[in-house]
């Protein structure tokens, strides 16, 4: 089969013809038909540790169709449509037994990096990591749905807390998760804030759904979200990009009672420089501030998700797919900041 494989930490992908997965006892067999290519998975290939060996076929937004299963597996048969879990999680610690399985205390890794991915014709994954795609719902909308789509329904509804008539800030508004983050907190009845760098992104927010956008080149953050609220400040704030400055920056942006919801990822090894940030205790005392970190979404909260989409309350917003063997330069594109909304891989 051909596939993207990544040769060693942080390389080029190549084009190379892998042997079909073989698939284990609790594995199923998919044949893949489309690709999410995000930053999550340029920024994890670079970080030490994370890709658990090489050569290695990243990947785990995707959707296919299963071909095949092992002997144990009877959550999906052949001929299923399906998407998958990004996380590989032992399902039995108190985490996983409650509903909270990206906590996993027995974590695995992640579909991808610590086994192979979706950037292939062919992938074996765990039979209980994958989700069945309604009708009605594409296989590129569904592969985004699994992260890009999932993560924003986590965000806006366990952790933001979104209710209507709400005010909410979304930093990173114009980029793959952002721009399905601002169409959740719509949904949820929020009064969207979009924040992002240049026009084009900010423009794609806008036609997502946002009230208002706040240009970060044009001046601070904090004080552009107080003046769109009149001075009260957000009800929420969801930094997708989590720099030093946008932490600050949505924190101080908060109105009293107001949860500021973590999201982005900036490892210090890939970026060279930590995103630590300052926080007052007594400001977060006296205005009762919240601080969530919001990580990845449950299997259930994919189901959902989909189910939103088939419903068409939310739009998948992939604007340029490629095929498998340009996935290189996607994720060029991609570091570069230069996409606006989801990329994905389209895999005849
Ligand atoms: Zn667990």
């Amino acid at each position: 089969m051909k596939a993207m494989v990544l040769p060693s930490l942080g390389a080029r992908l190549e084009l190379r013809d892998a042997p079909v997965p073989k698939v284990g006892p609790t594995d199923a067999l998919v044949r893949v038909r489309a690709a999410g290519v995000g930053l999550t998975i340029v920024i994890m290939i670079e970080v030490p540790g994370r890709v658990t060996a090489f050569p290695r076929i990243p990947g785990h937004e995707l959707a296919g169709e299963v071909v095949g299963i092992g002997s144990e597996v009877t959550n999906v048969r052949p001929g299923d449509r399906v998407t998958c879990h990004f996380y590989l999680t032992c399902r039995a610690c108190a985490y996983c037994r409650s509903g909270r399985e990206t906590l996993c205390t027995a974590f695995r890794g992640y579909v991808g990096m610590a086994c192979d991915g979706a950037y292939a014709e062919y992938a074996a994954l765990p039979a209980l990591n994958l989700v069945r795609i309604p009708d009605g719902v594409t296989d590129i909308d569904a592969a985004v749905a699994a992260d890009a789509i999932a993560t924003p329904y986590h965000a806006c509804r366990e952790e933001a807390r979104i209710g209507p008539g709400d005010h909410v800030l979304v930093v990173g508004a114009g980029g793959g998760v952002g721009i399905h983050m601002v169409q959740m907190a719509k949904l949820c009845g929020g009064r969207v804030l979009a924040a992002d760098l240049g026009d084009a992104k900010l423009e794609a927010a806008k036609q997502a759904g946002a009230d208002d956008v706040i240009d970060v080149r044009q001046g601070n953050l904090a004080k552009q979200a107080l003046a769109l609220t009149d001075g009260r400040g957000v009800d929420a704030a969801i930094d997708i990009v989590a720099t030093t400055a946008t932490l600050e920056g949505s924190l101080a942006a908060l109105a009293r009672a107001g949860r500021l919801v973590i999201i982005g990822s900036r490892p210090r090894e890939v970026w060279g420089v930590a995103s630590t940030f300052t926080v007052d205790p007594q400001v977060v005392l006296n205005r009762m501030l919240e601080i969530h970190g919001s990580r990845y979404v449950t299997l259930a909260e994919i189901g959902q998700t989909l189910e939103l989409l088939r419903q068409q309350r939310i739009r998948a917003v992939v604007s340029r797919t490629f095929p498998l063997e340009a996935a290189q330069d996607a994720h060029d594109l991609i570091r570069a900041n230069a996409l606006v909304g989801r990329a994905a891989l389209a895999i005849a």
